[in-house]
């Protein structure tokens, strides 16, 4: 019998009972607002605020409307403007390029290497080319932060983090996000937190931090966040910095609450996911897992694999074979952008760098979300059907040949 899988990929868990009924209270109060608030009560945006910054060790948190706009926000906070140079990875998500190019700034590639990072040893002969670096921890896939960080400090580079598919993961026991002088996550629906819409950015810096906050939109209400910095530091900028409006209301920042309290718990269930992907998928013929260092404390809600070199018909086939069994694979080779997935080359704004070693990767990178919906079973199963469908096409290829 052929199996089939029949689970939904992008079927995210429901919100849990305690975010639902925090976000009734808030929409009775009426006070959805952040800055809506009365004397003796906060907010929930503040008040996810404080606990944002308690959960990743940072000084401060600041809430927005997206990911994207966490990285717009960091981006105007540093001082990036039009015409600027910045370093980022060349396999990342259009968000990224996106909110480079909403402040002007122009993107330059970095190539990545097959586990998926950005290649250190081409960033060490880019890295004159630019003042900042926006890295992003592509698919949850962190790079020896050690050594980036070695690079940048010695080049004077700052470096933005993009950890929207790292929250709540590590490198050396640092959380992701915590390396540069920014970090900043997303909330949106597929990311590790769900308030459809949302993220976050943190930061240890007085100055970064109140750039970002009047930045976001607070008006001359800065004063009412509780993971912010002292009143001088908002002195000095809190007339100088144009308001992008992009806050989070309280109504998403009550349904975020709860769900980081079991953020750890989370990490530890989607881990189990992506082993038992990983287990069924060793030594497939063909197809290469992607390596993960010991010192990345990874939080696994997707799972990559490589047909490294394969004729793109033989990978197309591999993606149709596997739908025909109830297994959606995103392919990052294919020419046109399609859903979710796009590539370097499609971002028409920006400059488009020769990327060979890039181009290699992603022409033989195949993706897929893995929910907490999913039970280790179900990947176990998706795993027999990837493995049967890319030993039937790798042989057929073979007696080919
Ligand atoms: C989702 C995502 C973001 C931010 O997305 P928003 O939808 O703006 O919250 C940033 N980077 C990557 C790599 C992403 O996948």
């Amino acid at each position: 019998m052929t199996e089939r899988f029949t689970g939904s990929f992008t079927q995210q868990e429901p919100i849990p009972e305690e975010g639902i009924a925090a976000a009734v209270e808030v929409m009775r109060s009426g006070r959805l607002h952040r800055y809506n608030t009365v004397p003796g009560d906060p907010g929930e945006t503040a008040l996810l605020e404080r606990d944002f910054a308690e959960a990743v060790g940072a000084r401060y948190c600041l809430a927005l409307a997206s990911g994207g706009a966490a990285m717009t926000t960091a981006l105007r906070a540093i001082g990036v403007g039009p015409g600027d140079p910045v370093l980022t990875n060349a396999f990342t998500l259009a968000p990224v390029p996106g909110a480079i190019a909403a402040v002007g700034a122009v993107p330059v590639y970095v190539e990545v290497t097959e586990d998926l990072v950005i290649d250190l040893d081409v960033l060490e002969t880019k890295i004159g080319q630019a003042s900042v670096l926006l890295l992003s921890h592509m698919r949850g896939h962190i790079c020896d932060m050690d050594r980036l960080m070695d690079i940048c400090r010695t080049a004077g580079v700052r470096v933005i983090e993009d950890c929207a598919h790292t929250m709540g993961a590590h490198w050396n026991g640092v959380p992701s996000g915590r390396h540069g002088l920014v970090g900043c996550y997303s909330t949106q629906t597929y990311k590790h937190l769900n308030s459809g819409e949302g993220g976050f950015l943190v930061t240890d810096d007085d100055d970064v931090m109140a750039r970002a906050v009047i930045g976001s939109g607070s008006y001359m209400l800065y004063g009412r966040h509780l993971a912010a910095p002292p009143e001088e530091a908002f002195r000095k900028v809190r007339l100088e910095v144009p308001n992008v409006s992009s806050r989070m209301d309280n109504l998403r920042a009550a349904i975020l609450r709860p769900q980081l309290r079991s953020l750890t718990e989370r990490g530890h269930r989607w881990n189990a996911l992506y082993r038992a992907m990983e287990e069924g998928l060793r030594h497939t013929p063909g197809l290469t897992l992607v390596g993960r260092p010991e010192a990345e404390g990874y939080v696994a809600s997707s799972f990559q694999f490589l047909l490294l070199d394969w004729d793109e018909t033989n990978v197309r086939a591999v993606v149709a074979r596997c739908a025909a069994r109830g297994v959606e694979l995103k392919w990052f080779g294919d020419a046109e952008p399609v859903a979710f997935t796009s590539r370097y080359d499609s971002w028409r704004y920006a400059p488009v760098p020769e990327l060979p070693r890039t181009d290699r990767v992603l022409a033989g990178l195949l993706d897929m979300r893995l929910p907490l919906t999913f039970t280790t079973e179900d990947c176990a199963l998706i795993a027999r059907i990837i493995r049967s469908e890319v030993s039937a096409v790798h042989q057929a290829g073979q007696a080919a040949e």
